[in-house]
This record gives C-alpha cells, sequence and structure tokens, in this order.
C-alpha cells in the first residue's frame, strides 16, 4: 500500500494535493466559514438562481408533495412526471425536438459520448475539452484524434488524414471550462458537413450564458438542427443538478436505450428535477438576468485589465488569471481567501502544466462594487507576491 503515502507525497511536493473545503453558502454569492463570510468568486451559479425564491418554493413543494428520493433508476421506477415536463421545457428552450436528462453532467457525456461512438469510429476532441468529455471518449472505445485548441486548420488535417470505415464525431466544450472561450462552433459544424461528421457541443458553461436568452453556443451561431448533440447541465446556471442532451427525438430515443449512465443509475429527487424546472422558467421569462450576467462579466474584465491582471480578451463570465506556477496560484488564492474572497486556483491535472491559475466565475447576482472590491484586492496581492508590475499590464 505504499504507493498511496507516496503518491499523496508527491502530490504534496508539487503543490497539486486537494482536498475538499466546506463552506455555509449564505445566498447566490457569499458563503460562511467559523462565522466568517467571503465572496464567491469560484461558484458557477451564474444567475444567482440556487437562492431565487421561487425555486427553493418549487423544490420544498416537491419534496412535500412526493418525499426525497426518487427510488429508481429511470426505465424502472424512477421516472416522476415532473420528469417530461422538464425535458420539454429543455428542448423547447434549445429549439430541439427532444431531451433527455441524466443524473449529472458528467453522466450525459460519458453516456452518450459511448452511445454514440465505439469501436471502428473516430471521435474528434478539441485539447482543453471537459474531463467528461475524454472520459466518454475512452468509455466509447473509439479512437480519440485530439485536435489543438479551437485550431480549425489542424481539425480540418486530422479529417482529412484520419482514415475511417465508421462514424466520425466532432466534439467540443461550446465555453471552455477552465478558459472561458467560445468554441468556434460555426466552422466545426462545416467541416463536420464537409467530412460527413456528427458535432456535439457541452453547454454546461453556456445554458444560461450565451447565445439570445442564454440558449447556448448552437444558438449563439445560429445553427439550429445542425448540431447532432447540444448536451448542458442542470447544476450550472439552472441551479440544481443533472445533465441533458437536447437533439431530434430519434436520438433521444436511441440515448435512452443504449446510454449506460441513463439506465443503470437511480433518477433524480422530485425536488431536483422541480428546483431545475422553476430556474429554467427564470431563464426564460427573465431574459434581463442574463444580460446581467454579461454585464458583469464585461465590467470584470475591464477591471482586471485596467488593474494589470494576465488576462485574454473574451466575454464569457469564466475568467481565467494565469499565474504560472501551481505554488503561485494556490498563494494566490490562499492570500485571497484570508482577505474573504474565494476564487480557485486551478492547477494541473485539471489545466496543461505550466498553465496554473485564478479562475474566477462572475455572477448576475454579484454587485458591481463587491467585484470593484475584489478587483482591488487581487491586484494589491498580485503586487505583493510579484506578479504584476506597478498595477498596469507590462
Ligand atoms: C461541470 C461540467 C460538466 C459536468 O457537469 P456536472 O453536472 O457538474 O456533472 C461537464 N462539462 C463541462 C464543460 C463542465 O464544466
Amino acid at each position: 500500500m505504499d504507493f498511496i503515502d507516496d503518491q499523496l507525497a508527491e502530490a504534496k511536493r508539487h503543490e497539486l494535493y486537494r482536498n475538499t473545503h466546506t463552506y455555509y453558502p449564505g445566498d447566490a454569492t457569499h458563503v460562511r466559514i467559523d462565522g466568517k463570510q467571503y465572496l464567491m468568486l469560484a461558484a458557477n451559479n451564474y444567475l444567482g438562481l440556487t437562492h431565487c425564491p421561487a425555486v427553493r418554493q418549487a423544490a420544498i413543494e416537491a419534496i412535500e408533495a412526493y418525499g426525497t428520493g426518487s427510488g429508481g433508476a429511470r426505465l424502472t421506477t424512477g421516472t416522476h412526471p415532473l420528469y417530461p415536463l422538464l425535458e420539454q421545457e429543455l428542448a423547447d428552450f434549445k429549439g430541439t425536438e427532444a431531451a433527455v436528462v441524466f443524473n449529472a453532467g458528467y453522466m450525459a457525456n460519458i453516456g452518450a459520448i459511448s452511445a454514440i461512438a465505439g469501436t471502428g469510429d473516430v471521435i474528434f476532441s478539441d485539447e482543453l475539452n471537459h474531463a467528461s468529455i475524454i472520459d466518454g471518449c475512452r468509455l466509447s472505445r473509439a479512437q480519440t484524434v485530439v485536435f489543438r485548441h479551437s485550431d480549425m486548420a489542424h481539425l480540418a488535417q486530422l479529417l482529412a488524414q484520419t482514415n475511417c470505415n465508421g462514424r466520425r464525431l466532432i466534439v467540443v466544450d461550446g465555453v471552455f471550462s477552465m478558459d472561458g472561450d467560445i468554441a468556434p462552433l460555426d466552422a466545426i459544424v462545416e467541416l463536420a458537413e464537409r467530412y460527413n461528421a456528427m458535432v456535439m457541443v457541452d453547454d454546461a458553461h453556456a445554458t444560461g450564458v450565451i447565445g439570445p436568452g442564454g440558449r447556448g453556443t448552437a444558438a449563439h451561431f445560429g445553427l439550429k438542427d445542425r448540431v447532432l448533440l447540444q448536451m448542458g447541465t442542470l447544476s450550472k446556471a439552472l441551479a440544481a443538478e443533472g445533465g441533458y442532451i437536447a437533439g431530434s427525438r430519434k436520438v433521444v430515443e436511441y440515448l435512452i436505450n443504449k446510454s449506460r449512465s441513463f439506465i443503470f443509475s437511480t433518477a433524480l429527487s422530485p425536488a431536483t428535477i422541480a428546483a431545475a424546472r422553476a430556474a429554467l422558467h427564470e431563464v426564460v421569462s427573465r431574459p434581463e438576468l442574463v444580460a446581467r450576467l454579461s454585464n458583469n462579466a464585461r465590467i470584470m474584465r475591464q477591471m482586471l485589465l485596467a488593474a494589470g491582471c494576465s488576462i485574454d480578451q473574451g466575454s464569457t463570465p469564466i475568467i481565467p488569471v494565469m499565474v504560472g506556477s501551481a505554488g503561485t496560484a494556490v498563494a494566490l488564492a490562499g492570500k485571497l481567501k484570508n482577505n474573504g474572497v474565494i476564487i480557485s486556483a486551478i492547477r494541473p491535472p485539471t489545466v496543461p502544466d505550466g498553465t496554473s491559475r485564478l479562475r474566477l466565475t462572475v455572477s448576475a447576482a454579484h454587485e458591481e462594487s463587491e467585484l470593484a472590491q475584489a478587483v482591488r484586492k487581487i491586484s494589491t496581492i498580485a503586487e505583493e507576491l510579484g506578479l504584476v508590475a506597478g498595477g498596469k499590464r507590462s
């Protein structure tokens, strides 16, 4: 059993050791620990709907009416009547014929990818895709060809070069989870049509975030039915838990029959489905929430740039501040926490070596004054650590 001690010690030596942190949520943008309040800039609660009165009420009413656990898998006893309502509402929102809900975004990805592609098929996967896509590719046993991040010339070259007598699937994050940039899905769809490939987009960070009314990446580019599988989560902007795939009726029927993560896992609780429905209703009926999120993201990006932080051009609420070494990222996040701000240090293996970063996520529920205060703290601490020269970008 020495490998356990050895590997944990190794992780600690390289500042890659991980443990869980417990927080009490106070509201959508603040948490409490030991009586102290912190500003949360690390959650994916993009629209602040976890604490929306209507969403909470929907979950409470579902518990009172139907109890807690679902008691079974979807195909046996676990499909509560709230499920088909949510699935139809998700399909309507995404402009597809149908949708199917999985127990997590992770499970939607591994279940859908391994059902759509198999031995003899080829999956073309962006190098920065989320771990759940990577695991779905592995599980599928298809050949996986990784293309350079959003590099369409490279993707085209690989599509042309790779022999395949089976199916081809191109899969990307719509909004990349650690970089916050948007995949060039319009160009991907054109290449897919030229090379007869299927397209899947992961809208975990795009649902409720980009596109008209937060309808996601395909809507952002006006691609309608040209994307076969639009995956999303209920766990981020939709303030609940679970994942979904939206697509044609036929694709959804196929996934229900073939996705092992759908078939062999107990369904979500009625309260979770009720919360997700209520959150989706908020997104649809209050498009100003999505506009407020975009506005907060724009303001935060401007303030960080003005403070001399190293961030890329972009528009989404995921804002990586590049730091470089894992140790520095951890030190920066630790000092920020001591100053009442929670921002994640993102390190390998989540991101490539040498690209450790702080990953800020902005919510529609943040007040502009709080964002400004956080930027001042980041800038002061970064200067203390010698990361920003004179408060200006060099
Ligand atoms: C969070 C995330 C997932 C997984 O979704 P969960 O609902 O948390 O399981 C999948 N893909 C991306 C890009 C994500 O960021």
